[in-house]
């Protein structure tokens, strides 16, 4: 299967060339040429087969015809070595929690596919050595770093605003050593991320080393996120709720949504999304008014979703063929301040004993506004509430336990390069590499 680019301005690319470049060479987006409809008979049985089964099923759909079996298989088992349960919350309110992974945060599906994938083209390709450069405001830093791990012939640079991640945050990649090195940059995630823009760039660097981006831009990374819709659905089909269902995603970049997006497309019976936002509301203002503004991101307590310009939007875009109204058919939308993020967390915890994490209350509360009778809405806890232990706890008046695969990151030795917020110093730093 070919990619094209959102921009339709570059050539078509192989799922190889997709998956290394990361963005098209007119700066736009990469989609699959087709998306492929899975059988009946698949969704018939969805609830007897277990979460790597159907996995791979949707994996073997877009990827099958450019990766061997095996392979394909394998790399989806491993990277699936966690699973993703829905748990009741309320009367049809159902959470589906991706934080089981080795980060705790649902990035941690796409970063170990992608990781796999990226390591399989440089074995195969006998390709020289790849550099990812990534950064991070905390949750992508922490599940690419960990997902890259120890994979041989990939080197990760992980770029974060000096003392703007929390303590956790920071502790998930700057202790691994090995294959990833961790910059301290003196600036904003802004800065970060305009570092990382600009080394791609640069001509000069091009030439001393291979460059890719890990972020949700890269279809290896947001593609696998379909795989845990699929498998919320055989979940409540399993137990007579799937009939009618809503899914609900907590969006900053629109990655994950544009992911159920896909899954819908293929198949997958989900009767309507709805996209809910901090207050960066772009999106919800698009939908209100057809017209899309970005403008600077501000800070809230859902972290992850403080975009201005969710670079995902044109993949939305290009799935509905830019029509506004196909897509306020399929997708709503929501907004809460920090106040109602954290009302939300109280309420639902003092109610139900259910913990969440700011970024699942948004998902909360726009299923329980906005849902209708007859349905059954499930929305994507995305990661687990004690990352954010310090907003958390304040609010409910209780103290956050730790899951142990967060406190083993811990004990563990930061390291970490200064960077001043210079182009001329991070490239200097990278060709001497
Ligand atoms: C990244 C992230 C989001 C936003 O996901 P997008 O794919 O960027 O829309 C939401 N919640 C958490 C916890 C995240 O880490």
């Amino acid at each position: 299967m070919n990619y094209y680019s959102t921009n339709k301005l570059a050539p078509l690319a192989s799922l190889q060339v997709a998956v290394v470049d990361g963005l098209a060479s007119d700066r736009g987006l990469y989609m699959p040429e087709r998306i492929p409809a899975l059988p009946a008979a698949f969704f018939d049985h969805i609830e007897n087969l277990s979460f790597q089964e159907i996995a791979f099923q949707v994996a073997d759909a877009f990827f099958g015809e450019d990766i061997e079996k095996e392979t394909l298989k394998q790399i989806v088992y491993e990277t699936l070595c966690f699973d993703t349960p829905v748990v009741r919350v309320k009367e049809n309110i159902y959470s589906l929690e991706l934080f089981h992974g080795p980060t705790c945060a649902f990035k941690d599906v796409g970063a170990r596919f992608m990781a796999r994938l990226l390591a399989y083209y440089i074995k195969k390709q006998g390709q020289k050595e790849v550099n990812v450069l990534v950064a991070t405001s905390g949750d992508t830093g922490s599940a690419v770093a960990n997902g890259f791990l120890g994979v041989e012939g990939i080197h990760v640079y992980v770029l974060y605003p000096k003392g703007l991640v929390s303590e956790i945050q920071e502790m998930q990649f700057t202790t691994l050593g090995q294959n990833i090195t961790a910059i301290e940059v003196d600036g904003t995630f802004d800065d970060c991320q305009a570092l990382v823009k600009a080394s791609f760039m640069d001509a000069d660097l091009k030439r001393h080393m291979n460059l890719t981006s890990a972020n949700s831009i890269n279809v290896a990374r947001f593609l696998p996120q379909a795989f845990y819709y699929f498998h919320a659905y055989a979940q409540l089909k399993k137990i007579g709720k799937a009939d009618n269902l809503v899914v609900c995603v907590p969006s900053g970049n629109f990655g994950n949504i544009t992911a159920g997006l896909f899954g819908k497309k293929m198949g997958l019976p989900i009767r309507h999304f709805i996209a809910s936002n901090n207050r960066n509301d772009i999106f919800f203002e698009y939908l209100k008014t057809g017209e899309y503004k970005p403008r600077p991101s501000v800070s809230t307590i859902a972290n992850a979703m403080d975009v201005g310009d969710p670079s995902n939007f044109v993949r939305v875009l290009d799935l509905y063929g830019k029509s506004h109204a196909a897509i306020i058919a399929d997708i709503s939308g929501a907004r809460y301040d920090d106040d109602q993020i954290a009302a939300t967390i109280k309420k639902v915890y003092d109610e139900t004993g259910y913990l969440l994490d700011p970024h699942g209350a948004c998902g909360y509360r726009a299923l329980s506004e906005q849902l209708q009778p007859g349905q059954v809405g499930v929305f994507l806890e995305t990661a687990h509430p004690a990352k954010f232990k310090a907003t958390v706890e304040p609010i409910i008046g209780h103290e956050v336990s730790i899951p142990a695969t967060l406190k083993a990151f811990m004990g563990g030795k930061k390291q970490t390069v200064s960077m001043p917020n210079a182009f001329a110093s991070f490239k200097q730093f990278l060709l001497n590499e």
